[in-house]
């Protein structure tokens, strides 16, 4: 490979999403010297902000939520007075019903009326009673959901919707994914929560507000960036094409710079932190590692996402956060009005719908021309009753690689054999949602950051590891 440029900093970071700047951040308030990376020309990876004639949309509303102190406090501390505080209101949409999001057992037991309400209710009475003689295992997300709600109410609400998001059938999909997601949410509760008014507040999914900067979720990535900046470099457009590595350290990455990739430069380091997809890191090491680590990364799955964003001429649509579309008919699955979240989001008198597409890379989704996909959204906003056709007055279509990382029944057996492998490099740290195939949400992908930065200055010498203590909130949160 012809190398026109080589530069060598204290600590590599592959990939400017949350992650990597969390990271970065930590990192440059030490004192570092550290060099971030990012093949995109803007940073903020899957939680950035796009800007588009005076609108702007996130690639899916993000909202920020978290239980970790210090997260927190990273966020509050670089946005400040930019923070607003949003009331969480969702919408199930099934049936041309409206049921509450996330799902209040008893509020969609009672929209069914009594005879599917009364089969609901046995069907969850067959499921406890089956668990006390015996436990069967829990495998997929059909399992756990059939344990926690029973047959009927996973029949009516959850296998389409789920089977949309993912593009699989319910008994495939791993059951790790449920229990982050819909965690300790169950009929029993929701009864019980109805009778003896059970607080609720230990259930994560529940959480009726949310952090908002007032000019869209890339605010948090594009401040980090302006941190970091302040002593070191960030360096977008340059996507990392190869990871040279010799015994158990990685040496350095290779970029290719400018839109026609022009330009190869070679960064040295000491040590390195990814956060870009885990497959495309195993498949960039130079020299290659062996047949059944790089056949492990290529069997990794992800779900990728097409974004119809409709700017409205009208102040606003709906009422909600967002509306959830489980039925298949419809072609996307969940939307969002980002004026309700800040009104700074679209001009004056205006309004936009974003809307989410869940495909494979490939399929008839992904491949549609963007004028198809315009007029299939655009259409079913109007039957829907959303939009009249004269108030539609421009469209922005965005395709997203691996959105999702897709946790597929035996997807560990692959992950552990990639795990394994790289643990080897004694100088190599992952993080990050799709760095570590995890489902992360921002705040996690932060702690991710936040976390290998503090290991790299845990082995460093002592002053450099207290200025970044100094700068941290007291407590280590969760
Ligand atoms: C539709 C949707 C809605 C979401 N909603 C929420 C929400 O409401 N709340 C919430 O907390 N989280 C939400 N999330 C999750 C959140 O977006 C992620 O957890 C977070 O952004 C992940 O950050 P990351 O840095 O780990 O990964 P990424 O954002 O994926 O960053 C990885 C970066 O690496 C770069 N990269 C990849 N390959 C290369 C290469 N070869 N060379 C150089 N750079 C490379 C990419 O361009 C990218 O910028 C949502 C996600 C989606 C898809």
């Amino acid at each position: 490979m012809d190398v026109t440029n080589r530069q060598t900093n204290e600590v590599v970071i592959l990939g400017a999403g949350l992650a990597g700047l969390g990271a970065g951040y930590t990192l440059s308030r030490s004192g570092a010297d550290i060099l971030v990376i990012e093949a995109d020309a803007t940073v903020g990876g899957l939680a950035k902000t796009i800007h588009y004639r005076g609108f702007r949309f996130d690639i899916g509303g993000h909202r920020f939520k978290t239980n970790n102190k210090k997260t927190e406090y990273l966020v509050r501390q670089i946005l400040n007075n930019e923070l607003l505080v949003v009331r969480r209101s969702s919408k199930i949409l099934l049936r041309d019903k409206y049921f509450d999001y996330p799902l209040k057992p008893l509020n969609a037991v009672s929209g069914m009326g009594i005879p599917k309400a009364s089969g609901i209710i046995l069907d969850y009475a067959v499921e406890q009673i089956r668990q006390r003689f015996g436990d069967r295992k829990i495998v997929s997300l059909e399992d756990w959901v059939v344990r926690h709600f029973g047959r009927t109410l996973f029949n009516i609400y959850f296998k389409e919707y789920s089977e949309k998001v993912w593009g699989i059938d319910c008994n495939r999909i791993c059951m790790e994914w449920v229990e982050q997601r819909i965690q300790r949410l169950s009929l029993g509760k929701a009864i019980r929560k109805a009778l003896f008014k059970y607080s609720g507040r230990d259930v994560h999914t529940l959480a009726s507000e949310f952090l908002y900067p007032s000019q869209g979720i890339g605010r948090i990535a594009g401040k980090l960036k302006e941190e970091i900046e302040k002593s070191n470099r960030v360096l977008t457009s340059s996507r990392i094409v190869r990871i040279d590595h010799c015994g158990d350290r990685i040496e350095s990455v290779t970029t290719r710079t400018g839109q026609m990739d022009s330009r190869t430069s070679m960064h040295k380091g000491s040590e390195f932190i990814s956060s870009i997809p885990v497959a495309t890191l195993v498949q960039l090491l130079h020299p290659k590692p062996p047949t059944d680590v790089l056949d492990a990364a290529s069997r990794l799955k992800y779900r990728d996402l097409v974004i119809v964003t409709i700017m409205v001429n009208r102040e606003r649509v709906t009422d909600q956060t967002w509306i959830y579309f489980p039925e298949q008919k419809i072609p996307f699955g969940r939307i969002h009005e980002p004026t309700n979240w800040s009104r700074k989001m679209a001009p004056e008198g205006k309004t936009l719908l974003v809307t989410e597409h869940f495909c494979f890379r490939g399929d008839e989704t992904w491949s549609a021309s963007d004028g198809d996909l315009a007029e299939r959204t655009i259409i079913n906003l109007i039957n829907l009753g959303f939009i009249k056709r004269h108030e539609v007055i421009d469209k922005v279509i965005l395709r997203i690689p691996r959105a999702y990382p897709l946790f597929e029944v035996g997807y560990t057996e692959q992950h552990d054999k990639i795990c394994n492998y790289l643990d080897r490099y004694c100088n190599l740290r992952l993080i990050g949602r799709g760095g570590m195939f995890r489902y992360y949400n921002m705040d996690h992908a932060i702690e991710s950051g936040i976390a290998a930065a503090e290991g790299v200055m845990a082995e460093r010498p002592e002053p450099f590891r207290e200025r970044w203590e100094e700068l941290s909130p007291t407590g280590t949160g969760s």
